[in-house]
């Protein structure tokens, strides 16, 4: 058995095509560059950041999009907000370091004790203390989004490059119908954000199409410095069940996780067009938000009652 193409040793078999290491390399950017293009994601005059974790999904688009921004001489810039999850956090630290040092990218750094006070772990404990069992991911999400949303908008970056994938995008579907909320679904798509706001900078994914075993490989065969393991606190998730399920139910019938995304874009623009004018500021910090006070707020206020 050897590479359709070239005859080496296969690393890979995707739909009956049997790809070596170099071939499926090609095979993985092409597709990038095609979700790129088909959706328009980054436009001649932007100034992109990748939000980057050090982790193998956000590397893989760093890596694509700077090779992209380099042929187009586009800038692009890298930012990566540590949570303080201990070892987790610092091994990601310097995994993205090197990374950007390599390719010459300028890194941004935050971290959840600047701008906040404390790491993930404490936020997520002073709050349980206090009665609000709010799941680390959602304070992670929540407060990381307005970091990272703050500091594109004041650097005059127009696009901020996620590595969301095929796997977390179904599973986001799953879980928004599962908890009958529908309308949220209209932030998803390769180019998120229900509605446009001047305050709101555009989230792009590239890898949109690319399931999490294709960029697993890939991130592999190209040799990045990152780790495999996953984020300790997914355990306690929602969405790690749904992964879970979603994972069984595609081995017994592949193809599950396309034709969630694939009927989800068929009806995207339609609740997209039904959020327009829907966007309001918080009162409090002016960023914008769904409701009158945004959920950083909230958990802010929550951390310090
Ligand atoms: S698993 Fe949850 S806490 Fe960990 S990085 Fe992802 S969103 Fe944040
Ligand atoms: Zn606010």
């Amino acid at each position: 058995m050897v590479c359709t193409n070239c005859n080496k040793n296969p690393v890979i078999t995707i739909s009956g095509v049997k790809l070596c290491s170099d071939c499926f390399i090609r095979y993985f950017e092409r597709k990038v560059k095609r979700t790129v293009r088909q959706y328009e994601l980054v436009d001649p005059k932007d100034k992109v950041l990748v939000a980057a974790s050090g982790g193998k999904d956000s590397t893989a688009a760093l890596y694509i999009l700077n090779k992209l921004c380099k042929q187009r001489r586009q800038k692009l810039e890298a930012v990566i907000i540590d949570l303080g999850i201990g070892d987790y956090s610092k091994k990601n630290l310097t995994n993205l370091r090197k990374v950007c040092k390599k390719y010459k990218i300028k890194l941004h750094e935050f971290s959840f004790k600047e701008e906040f006070g404390y790491s993930l772990c404490y936020i997520k404990s002073v709050l349980k203390g206090k009665g609000f069992d709010i799941k680390s991911c959602t304070v992670c999400g929540v407060l990381r989004r307005y970091v990272l949303n703050k500091f594109a908008r004041a650097n005059g970056f127009t696009k901020l490059v996620t590595g969301h994938n095929l796997d977390d995008e179904s599973q986001t579907v799953l879980m928004n119908q599962f908890k009958g909320n529908i309308w949220l679904s209209a932030k998803l798509g390769p180019m998120g954000g229900a509605v446009k706001s001047k305050r709101f900078i555009p989230r792009i994914k590239p890898l949109y199409f690319c399931p999490e075993k294709e960029i697993e490989l890939y991130s592999k065969c190209m040799k990045f410095p990152v780790l495999y393991k996953r984020c300790p606190c997914i355990v306690e998730a929602y969405r790690n069940r749904v992964r879970v399920m979603l994972n069984n139910f595609e081995q017994e019938n592949p193809g599950t996780k396309n034709g969630i995304i694939n009927s989800f874009l068929d009806v995207l623009e339609f609740l997209k067009s039904k959020q327009k004018g829907k966007v309001k500021y918080c009162t409090n910090c002016g960023e914008p938000t769904t409701a009158k006070i945004c959920k950083t707020c909230e958990i802010l206020s929550k951390l310090k009652s």
